[in-house]
């Protein structure tokens, strides 16, 4: 699709929960540190107390400073959900901060998801026009308003399918009841979704990585289009979509997961090092050393490295204590961010022809910052290679990249963007070389080749004239 009509994305975050694990809380409190990366501006806990309540504690800032000793001993409890959220410059108040709380006749539950559904104007409209009122933007308030809205047979279970009948676009739910603790993943599998076990009690993460930070075993990825209903007897599972499909978000693999995670049986470590042995396949540039830009350059340019031969040098430092780029919403501050960020290796780099390995370029002002550390540092040559195609279309499934003006590549060619970050050379991964690091699975990369799994609803807009 030729996505120059598109605009618009919206957040990303982390998921955790538990059920039947002491001090439930504590356990959210360190696994949702462990799923920090995927959301740093706001993090909330919601606990059902050994007293029947569901209590609740959400905050902006990270987890480690939010759930202090203190407010996690106002979280009893043996069940919880728990989540990471990502900053965005369109919704970023205190108001859509999750897990959500719920209460009607039937009693309290609470709701959190990773994801952004695609439908979620029509599925608003729809609550608005029965008199729901709202007190977010957030999906999961709507998740929740659309479980509440089931007045028939069958609890709060039959609420959640009837929801899920509803839902478009990509989800990864936990819904925490008095009986029952849900999670449910959307019928693409855009973002991942898995189960773990802590001695014989059941836990549930975005990533494998944060079952290890808990001494969980990862036990499998709940599937596509899966709902998982775990309560004192154990383990339930079925569907609640006929038609499945596996469009795994190429993004996660590229950049987003921790490197350390498994997705759907692939590791993300794996498919970034492949990636590198495919760049060197498509791109052999000469150069005396390969250098990353951390940190998720460095599986990738490991694999340039160990395909090509070029040793690897760490050419630039990263300074652990200053936060991503994309944290600070405003253009000069993630200008002044990589500077405070990251440093260039003097010795390794001066007089040196360099190939500097990144996972993507979005806006482009990271490489350009990049490039130029690079010649202050004396490199000779400083040739960029990505390991992934052109970012040229908007994501609208909950991974927060800006607008689409702000993507360079849907903007301006190779060429264009070679010489506005000023490298020597400029080589992008292709479409097909992507698949293959994923060893053929189904993936959704549609902000690279516009192919969008779903329906798009009203996010076609008018062509913005100034582009
Ligand atoms: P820029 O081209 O300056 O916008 O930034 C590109 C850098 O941002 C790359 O080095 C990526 O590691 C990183 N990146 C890619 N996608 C995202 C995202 N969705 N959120 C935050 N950072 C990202
Ligand atoms: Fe991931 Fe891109 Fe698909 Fe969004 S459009 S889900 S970022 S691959």
């Amino acid at each position: 699709m030729d996505c120059s009509s598109l605009s618009e994305i919206h957040e990303e975050c982390g998921v955790f929960a538990a059920f039947g694990v002491g001090n439930a809380a504590r356990a959210a409190c360190i696994a949702l540190q462990h799923l920090q990366h995927r959301g740093q501006q706001g993090c909330g806990i919601a606990a059902y107390g050994p007293d029947g309540k569901i209590r609740l504690h959400k905050e902006p800032g990270l987890v480690r400073n939010v759930f202090t000793d203190s407010i996690l001993k106002e979280l009893p409890g043996d069940s919880c959900i728990g989540h990471v959220r990502y900053p965005t410059t369109d919704v970023g108040g205190r108001e859509n901060i999750q897990p959500f709380r719920m209460s009607d006749a039937k009693g309290e539950f609470a709701v959190a998801h990773n994801g952004n559904l695609v439908n979620s104007d029509e599925l608003k409209s729809l609550l608005e026009s029965e008199g729901q009122l709202m007190v977010s933007t957030s999906d999961s308030e709507l998740l929740g308003h659309l479980i509440g809205r089931h007045h028939g047979q069958g609890g709060r279970e039959a609420g959640i399918l009837s929801a899920t009948l509803l839902l478009d676009g990509a989800y990864c739910a936990v819904v925490l009841t008095p009986e029952a603790l849900y999670a449910f993943r959307d019928p693409y599998g855009f973002h991942p979704l898995s189960l773990g076990a802590l001695g014989d009690s059941y836990v549930v993460a975005s990533e494998t990585c944060a079952f290890r930070g808990i001494g969980a075993r990862f036990l499998r990825d709940i599937a596509p289009g899966e709902i998982l209903r775990i309560d004192r007897e154990g383990l339930h599972s079925s569907r609640f979509a006929q038609e499945t499909k596996d469009r795994s978000c190429a993004m996660e693999f590229i950049y987003f997961a921790r490197p350390d995670s498994v997705i759907d049986g692939q590791s993300v470590y794996s498919f970034r090092k492949k990636t590198g042995h495919l760049l060197w396949r498509e791109h052999p540039v000469e150069a005396d050393l390969v250098t990353a830009v951390p940190e998720s350059g460095y599986a990738a340019a490991l694999g340039y490295s160990e395909a090509s031969g070029i040793p690897y040098e760490m050419g630039l430092l990263k300074n652990m204590y200053v936060a991503r780029t994309f944290i600070q919403p405003a253009q000069h501050m993630r200008d002044l961010g990589v500077r405070m960020k990251l440093s260039p290796m003097e010795g390794v780099i001066a007089g040196k022809r360099i190939v500097v390995i990144d996972d993507s370029i979005v806006r482009g002002t990271t490489s350009r910052k990049i490039v130029t550390l690079l010649r202050d540092a004396g490199a000779k040559e400083v040739h960029l290679a990505i390991a992934s195609p052109p970012y040229s279309c908007p994501c609208f499934y909950g991974i927060d990249t800006g607008t689409r003006d702000q993507l360079i590549a849907a903007r301006l060619s190779v060429e264009e963007i070679r010489r506005f970050i000023g490298a020597d050379s400029l080589h992008y991964l292709s479409r097909q070389a992507l698949s293959e690091a994923a060893g053929g699975r189904g993936l959704c990369a549609a902000c690279f080749d516009g192919d969008y799994p779903t329906d798009l609803y009203g996010h076609l807009q008018e062509p913005d004239k100034n582009l």
